[in-house]
């Protein structure tokens, strides 16, 4: 018979008893290892154990909950039923932490007697970020072993290091050396202490001061708009402080419950596992290996190119900038220096790393030279198709041979740029989002010969340097300001038919949204839409009547809005009346619009273009078009992105919103795509369409 996998093994060292966790890769507390852990506390207690340590095997302690086992009915035993072995256990349970202990895995920490580390361990709460509160006791026992302090762990989700943990006191000891070996030998030490169970202590949560609790409250949550788990999380901590513990769990189930069957973590799941999902590409074949990369070069040391500069820096990839005068060169490092000298003031980064970063980052004017000792080169220079052909002929010449050249364009054609080289099989768009030095999102631009290595190496560097790369097909936009550009037409009609910019940019960010759409085209200049018009014969009377009063964004103080001296925005009474008047003149009735509509007519017509964008194969999946718009383009990942939201309100019911738009504003382009029209007929959702109908 073939030997059942053990996902918990039980060891000796003497009579301290150690259970491994060993359920690879990141030992998720699935229904087997639950079983288990009570079978191992129960045999231990019958072989009198004088101690026992509780340890993972692998990459760490636990990383939670299985969260594939969501919204099936739970096997027992449950978590707590763990606990309460581990609570009712007389031999005392220590756990030792290496790695991630998060979730689920760092409340069953929390449940034993005492806890251990290892240094670089990572020990957090990070349920609110998938939608949810701490569903096993974390919020109600960390509280009790350090106070107010679990309030912004829990609410903001974010890990904390060993020192930390031990500082802050839920952790006994930081343990180098063999974790395991430490940890038995501190277990043994200590077995006959008096441990107090977290759901005993009392010290840290007495004298609640409901004032100092709100007001904590508020900071914490201030930032997270429309999001419910937040809130979720402030209700089940404050049952620590006002309740007796099992009514506090009580709380923190009823939350846990909730949440866990909203919208909002449904949301939330989707782009965890999305985000997983997107960097990984279908058809790349297995031999496909990513070419070695030590030295990049950037070519331009512009907006972009300085970004893209800072992120190989910053991760540790030596990296040169190429400019085309001493002067250009200069202002382009000056910019880095600056940006990393911002970030050291505000104390998020030190000294001593600054100097590492920069130490990896170097200028020259010398192309050639520069660009033959590149493993990469990414080249943002100017959008334009003659200097980007020039550019790229160059590289081709002085890079050597099997080096992959990649274009930062946001718009224009890999095919095109890549036949100005003799060796398109390794040219490939490697599409930044600006600030490119924080911005997670990396389009992918295969090009209709970009081979699989380039691809590989693409796609490695991207995620070395930070990003979540996504690999897309070449066409106009891509993905991202493809579907984005297709708002353009509705917002212009809402705005003639009765919307003024802050209507529009209003129910956008309380949907979620960083900024709403007018904001952000006050951001990046309202002259880059306007040239590209022109550049293809269309109108837009309103973005172009702005245009023309010399409203160009926040660069000249006044766009769709007005500004003040720090940038804040003003509903502007002159647009009010360039809209009014072209409204009149192109005889339209103004009318009061409902939110729903300006939502809908907003977000409707990008996820027509996504559905192209997956009959045409530019992009594998739907999901990598929410995760898309997720990490480049401020949507809220409680909500989803496009595709999701899509699906949510179902495929019928967008189908027929699409027709009814398409026909009451003249908008062809709202005809519904023929994927949409056929998953709509067929009871299907974008969540069933595994790959895109055709591959990219
Ligand atoms: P930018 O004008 O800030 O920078 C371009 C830099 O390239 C300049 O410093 C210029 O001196 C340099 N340059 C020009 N020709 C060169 C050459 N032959 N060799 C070396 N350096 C040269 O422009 P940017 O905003 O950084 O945009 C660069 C590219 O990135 C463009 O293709 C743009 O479409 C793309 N992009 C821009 C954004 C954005 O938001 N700005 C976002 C994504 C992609």
């Amino acid at each position: 018979m073939a030997d059942e996998p053990r996902y918990v093994e039980h060891a000796f060292d003497g009579d301290v008893h150690i259970l491994r966790i060993a359920n690879a890769p990141v030992n998720t507390l699935r229904t087997e290892v639950r079983a288990g852990l009570l079978q191992g506390l129960q045999a231990a207690a019958k072989q009198g154990a004088r101690a026992i340590v509780l340890i993972g095997t692998g990459r760490g302690f636990s990383a939670g909950a299985e969260m594939t086992e969501f919204g099936k009915p739970r096997k027992p035993p449950s978590l707590n039923e763990v606990f309460d072995a581990i609570e009712n256990s007389r031999a005392p349970v220590v756990a030792a932490i290496h790695g991630n202990a998060l979730g689920g895995g760092l409340e069953l920490a929390l449940a034993c007697h005492a806890r251990v580390a290892a240094p670089g361990a990572q020990l957090g709460l990070p349920e609110v970020k998938r939608g949810f509160v701490p569903g096993a006791g974390g919020t109600q026992r960390l509280p009790r072993l350090i106070g107010l302090e679990a309030l912004r762990l829990i609410v903001s989700g974010d890990p904390v290091g060993p020192e930390e943990a031990l500082k802050l006191g839920f952790i006994d000891a930081v343990l180098p050396g063999d974790l395991e070996r430490a940890a038995v030998a501190w277990a043994r030490q200590h077995a006959g202490d008096k441990f107090t169970l977290a759901r005993h202590r009392t010290d840290k949560i007495a004298g609640y001061d409901a004032a100092a609790f709100d007001e904590a409250a508020k900071k914490l949550t201030a930032r997270s708009r429309g999001q419910e788990s937040p809130k979720g999380c402030v209700t089940a901590v404050r049952a620590a402080f006002t309740m007796p513990f099992d009514e506090g769990l009580n709380v923190e189930r009823e939350q846990f419950q909730t949440l866990v069957a909203g919208e909002q973590s449904q949301a939330l799941r989707h782009i965890f596992f999305g985000e997983r999902e997107a960097v990984r590409i279908p058809d790349l074949p297995a031999d496909a290996k990513p070419l070695p990369v030590n030295k990049l070069v950037v070519i331009g040391g512009g907006t972009m190119g300085g970004g893209i500069a800072m992120s190989a820096a910053n991760f540790g990839l030596p990296v040169t900038i190429v400019e085309t005068s001493e002067e250009a060169l200069q202002k382009g490092l000056k910019r880095c220096e600056a940006n990393w000298e911002r970030t050291v003031k505000s104390g998020r980064l030190s000294q001593a790393e600054y100097e590492k970063r920069r130490a990896n980052l170097t200028g020259t004017t010398d192309f050639d030279k520069a660009v033959g000792e590149a493993d990469l080169v990414i080249e943002a220079v100017f959008e334009n198709m003659e200097v980007k052909k020039e550019v790229f002929a160059r590289l081709d010449k002085a890079a050597r041979p099997g080096v992959v050249l990649a274009s930062n364009t946001s718009t224009l054609s890999i095919d095109e740029i890549a036949s100005a080289t003799r060796r398109p099989e390794l040219v490939i768009g490697m599409h930044f989002f600006s600030p490119a030095n924080v911005m997670r999102l990396l389009e992918n631009v295969k090009g209709a010969k970009t081979s699989p290595v380039a691809i590989a190496t693409a796609t490695e560097v991207g995620k070395r340097i930070g990003k979540l790369p996504v690999l897309v097909g070449n066409c106009d936009g891509f993905v991202g300001n493809r579907m984005t550009g297709k708002r353009g037409p509705q917002i212009e009609k809402l705005l003639l038919e009765g919307c003024l910019p802050q209507d529009i940019d209003r129910v956008m960010e309380s949907y979620g949204m960083a900024m709403g759409p007018l904001a952000t085209g006050d951001l990046a200049g309202l002259d880059i839409g306007a040239a590209v018009r022109k550049a293809r014969g269309t109108v837009a009377p309103v973005a172009d009547a702005v245009v023309a009063a010399g409203r160009l964004g926040q660069k000249t103080g006044k766009g769709y809005y007005d500004y003040d001296e720090n940038r804040k925005r003003m509903p502007s009474k002159e647009v009010e009346q360039i809209i009014l008047d072209l409204a009149e003149k192109m005889q339209v009735r103004r009318r009061k619009i409902e939110d729903q509509e300006i939502l809908e007519r907003v977000l409707l017509p990008m996820v027509n273009e996504g559905a192209r964008i997956l009959e045409e194969g530019i992009a594998y999946r739907p999901i990598d078009i929410d995760v898309i718009f997720i990490n480049g383009f401020g949507w809220p990942a409680f909500r989803g992105g496009p595709m999701f939201f899509a699906d949510r309100l179902g495929l019928k019911a967008v189908r027929d919103k699409l027709a009814h738009y398409a026909e009451a504003t003249g908008d062809a382009n709202l005809k519904p795509a023929a994927l949409i029209e056929k998953l709509a007929a067929e009871g299907g959702s974008f969540a069933t369409l595994k790959s895109a109908p055709k591959a990219a």
